[in-house]
């Protein structure tokens, strides 16, 4: 789950990262009486959508008075602004974030993620930080320093310290750079995060250092033992589809082509995309039933299938394994189309292991227009055929 900039920045505070003082708002008048409130000598507003690279698409405004400030959130609140992040079609700004302007010399990186071959938490950090990080790192990734953090070890503050004065820090900076280090890596923990970045962390005018912009993302998967960032969830940042997948506990991402998906497992289901694509066709989503799935949340699962207007065609790949059986998934299916008023795309199923007999007479008792495949490749290629002509 990501979360917007002032919560992150907020979640931060707490693990004694500074920041800039700022309020949120949600109209252009609250906006202005934020920044009144501030009394600062300029002010930032700033888009809050859960995506980078709002500063070169207009999303970040300098304003020089309260007025300003308010001018600025009027135009960006209600907007839809797209970033190389968004997508074409961009995030509709429900929010802005008034905060003082702040003046500095330098900008650089630091960030806490995974990292993935070493299996630890690790503190990445870079001397340019900034808008075009991904450039700068790509042309030098000699600058991008790391840091691996032993968990039985924990945090050793000789190593940040070594870390921060690869940055260039030196005197009380160091010690500035460390304990925001620490923080970074205590909020990382406590707050199961999978992401807690910085970019840009500034050196002031007056020579501190301070999170100008501070992004989070939360392990979904821990989020059930952290009810009070659970509540930080925006819901209109939320694919309405994959809200509504969640409630029958399928594992749903919206994509983009014209084949819709239904797979039991995660693995499976990557693998069914790459076939897909492997075969000229482009998936309309990923979807995992888990094992313990009932005929209604098949049905669910099913029936968003049939609602999208983009899916052309549908592709089931399941193996009936010791939970999940065949013929649950066809009942499913049948009972999803049953209850559709308008025509069924072609369908084409794949089902092997335990009841795939049955779900076949199921299917095929049932009407409904199913071709049936006896491997995934074949299946990949009927459904992509199906696409194609339009029949299977
Ligand atoms: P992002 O583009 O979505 O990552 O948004 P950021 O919050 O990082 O803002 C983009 C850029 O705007 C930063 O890299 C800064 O250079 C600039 N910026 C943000 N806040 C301030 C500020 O208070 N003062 C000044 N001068 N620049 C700022
Ligand atoms: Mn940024």
């Amino acid at each position: 789950m990501n979360i917007h900039e002032y919560q992150a920045k907020s979640l931060v505070e707490r693990y004694g990262v500074p920041i800039p003082r700022g309020g949120v708002a949600k109209t252009a008048e609250a906006a202005e009486a934020v920044a009144r409130e501030l009394g600062a000598p300029s002010y930032v507003v700033k888009a809050q959508v859960h995506a980078g690279g709002r500063g070169k698409a207009g999303g970040v405004r300098l304003s020089a008075s309260p007025a300003e400030v308010r001018t600025a959130a009027d135009a960006l609140l209600g907007s839809r602004l797209v970033t190389h992040q968004t997508g074409p079609e961009g995030k509709t700004v429900g929010q802005v974030y008034v905060e003082e302007g702040v003046g500095f010399t330098r900008e650089l990186y630091l960030a806490a993620l995974v990292d993935r071959s070493a299996g630890r938490v690790a503190l990445i950090a870079s001397a340019e930080g900034g808008e075009d990080i991904e450039e700068k790192a790509a042309q030098n990734p000699a600058a991008i320093a790391r840091l691996v953090i032993d968990p039985d070890e924990g945090f050793v503050s000789a190593s940040a310290d070594a870390l921060a004065r690869q940055l260039g820090f030196s005197g009380v900076q160091v010690d500035e750079a460390v304990a925001i280090m620490q923080g970074i890596y205590q909020a990382f923990l406590e707050c199961d995060a999978s992401l807690v970045e910085i970019n840009p962390l500034v050196v002031t005018n007056a020579g501190d250092l301070l999170a100008l912009d501070v992004k989070m993302a939360l392990d979904d998967n821990a989020l059930f033992r952290h009810q009070d960032l659970e509540a930080l969830r925006d819901q209109d940042e939320v694919e309405p589809t994959e809200m509504e997948a969640k409630r029958f506990e399928l594992n749903f991402v919206k994509l983009e082509g014209n084949i819709g998906v239904m797979v039991n497992g995660a693995g499976l289901a990557l693998a069914t995309i790459d076939l897909l694509k492997h075969h000229g066709g482009a998936p309309a989503d990923f979807m995992d039933v888990r094992p313990s799935a009932t005929r209604d949340q098949v049905a669910a699962g099913f029936r968003m299938l049939l609602d999208n207007p983009k899916v052309e065609a549908i592709l089931v790949n399941v193996y009936g394994g010791g939970i999940l059986r065949c013929d649950t998934i066809a009942q499913g299916i049948a009972h999803a189309c049953r209850a559709h008023e308008t025509k069924i795309p072609p369908v084409v199923v794949r089902a092997a292991g335990t009841n795939s007999a049955v779900a076949r007479d199921i299917l095929v008792g049932q009407g409904i227009p199913v071709a049936f495949a006896a491997d995934m490749a074949e299946g990949a290629s009927k459904v992509v055929a199906a696409v194609k002509k339009e029949t299977v």
